[in-house]
């Protein structure tokens, strides 16, 4: 996918100005935290499950080099053929090899976020191959031409009347009209099927590796993930490094934070494990498969301050939680990876210049990190992202030349009281009669959108003093 987060501002705005929409995501913001929260109170044990999960990312990033070999050695003795691509344009280009080499055609491919990020439908497009995504949010937004605009939820983004006027669009329906949300599954399922028995090769990504099986994990809610990885004769696995845990054991915990935080579920649909090509005795199954390991910055994320991004488990609790991803959408990140996490994780993976406006998305309310099952200090890693980007003179100059000033004056409480004192009586002497100003220098982000109340009262310096004098 082509990266635009440097078009974050513009984008926003275009969000924010498409009245339904804004309501849609109002209410999903309402919706999935709830969900969220009551698998979570059933489940019980949040905390002690997050704290494992995180000391068995962290301990297994340590030590991603062992995992690593560890992983390649089984999954070979597997029957898998393991490859390493350094980018994302190693990754399509391994790819595409493997498909041609087996004159495929068509390639059904399952949900996969790695491929998202190297551009992979595309670049196998351009190669002559028919590439169908088969998970139905992937489906949609293919067909619409679109990207996600949610790690897990790929089209939440669309209401289902503009889903069924799209596959009205799209399909030769006939007679058929699709006003029930089960008819416009029924009718997603009577294309996919079609993909399913005819696809050359089967793509999919997996959301954990197991280093002492070498086998892969997936989980979906379709089952398309297994239809993707069993029915063509070759099946392709696109991962990337950070998805390795050490045992089997370790897939299960985390795939019990894993789906609680995404949808709250207690158990997705399908956890799948896969472990090779078909054996002598099976009756199915692939007769090849590759895994494909990106890196990708990954290696070079690991070895700076930002690691933590990398326990990263996708399960996008962080952004169903943030007021900013509820108020702008994901598509308004311009990037894989929106929210939070790919606040952090986008200018890492392009860079500061190009994701400037990313790090400032973001209100420091902390309910990302609260959320977080891999407990990621998000909040934490923003303001550092911020701090690089200051650093580094990325920010534009006005605004390092206010947050010197505000330094400046931080560090001085009888200069700070005294400025915040005029200030606060000028505003409420001038704002007086009409209780809030439309316009206000150096305030025209803030007014643009809504009014700037007058000050009332004191200044919340001086009614403390005045509370502790009493109090004493
Ligand atoms: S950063 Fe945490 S909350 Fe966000 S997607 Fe990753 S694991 Fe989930």
């Amino acid at each position: 996918m082509e990266n635009h987060s440097e078009l974050f501002y513009a984008l926003s705005h275009d969000a924010l100005s498409d009245g339904p929409e804004v309501k849609r995501r109002a209410a999903m913001a309402q919706f999935l935290p709830l969900m969220r929260d009551m698998a979570m109170d059933e489940f019980g044990a949040f905390e002690e499950l997050r704290q494992h999960v995180k000391r068995v990312r962290q301990h297994t990033l340590d030590n991603l080099d062992y995992y690593l070999a560890r992983f390649e050695l089984e999954a070979t003795n597997n029957g898998n053929q393991v490859h390493f691509a350094s980018d994302g344009a190693e990754l399509n280009s391994i790819v595409l090899d493997i498909c041609q080499q087996h004159n495929a055609r068509r390639v059904a491919k399952g949900k996969s976020m790695v491929t998202e990020e190297t551009g992979l439908n595309h670049y196998l497009e351009r190669g002559g191959l028919d590439v169908v995504e088969t998970d139905l949010g992937e489906y949609i937004v293919q067909q619409a031409g679109e990207t996600p605009s949610h790690i897990v939820g790929p089209a939440l983004h669309k209401s289902r009347e503009s889903i069924r006027d799209l596959f009205l669009e799209k399909h030769a329906l006939g007679e058929r009209e699709l006003n029930e949300p089960a008819d416009i599954v029924a009718e997603a399922r009577r294309v996919l099927r079609e993909t399913f028995l005819t696809a050359d090769v089967g793509i999919i990504g997996a959301n954990a590796l197991v280093a002492d099986t070498g086998y892969s994990m997936l989980v979906t809610n379709e089952g398309n993930g297994d239809l993707c990885a069993n029915l063509p004769s070759v099946l392709i696995v696109c991962t990337t490094l950070d998805r390795l845990l050490p045992r089997g054991e370790d897939a299960s915990a985390m795939q019990r934070l894993l789906v609680r935080s995404a949808t709250g579920q207690p158990q997705t649909c399908y956890t799948s494990f896969y472990s090779g090509p078909r054996r002598e005795d099976d009756s199915d199954g692939p007769l090849e498969t590759h895994i494909v390991l990106l890196d990708n910055e990954r290696t070079d994320i690991l070895a700076s301050d930002y690691r933590e991004v990398l326990q990263c488990i996708r399960c996008g609790a962080c952004m169903n939680h943030c007021p900013i991803f509820a108020a702008v959408g994901g598509h308004s990140y311009g990037s894989v990876y929106p929210g939070p996490v790919g606040s952090v994780l986008t200018p890492l993976l392009s860079s500061l210049e190009q994701a400037e406006a990313l790090p400032n998305a973001c209100t420091s309310c902390g309910r990302c990190a609260e959320v977080c099952p891999a407990d990621i200090p998000l909040p934490d890693l923003l303001r550092d992202l911020r701090h690089d980007l200051s650093e580094q003179k990325v920010t534009p100059r006005r605004w390092r030349f206010g947050m010197r000033l505000h330094a400046f004056v931080a560090a001085r409480p009888g200069l700070y009281r005294a400025l915040t004192n005029l200030g606060f009586g000028l505003l409420a002497r001038l704002g007086r009669k009409k209780g809030s100003f439309q316009h206000l220098p150096l305030a025209g982000g803030w007014t643009s959108a809504r009014d700037f109340p007058a000050p009332q009262g004191k200044t919340f310096m001086a009614q403390y003093q005045a509370r502790q004098a009493i109090d004493e």
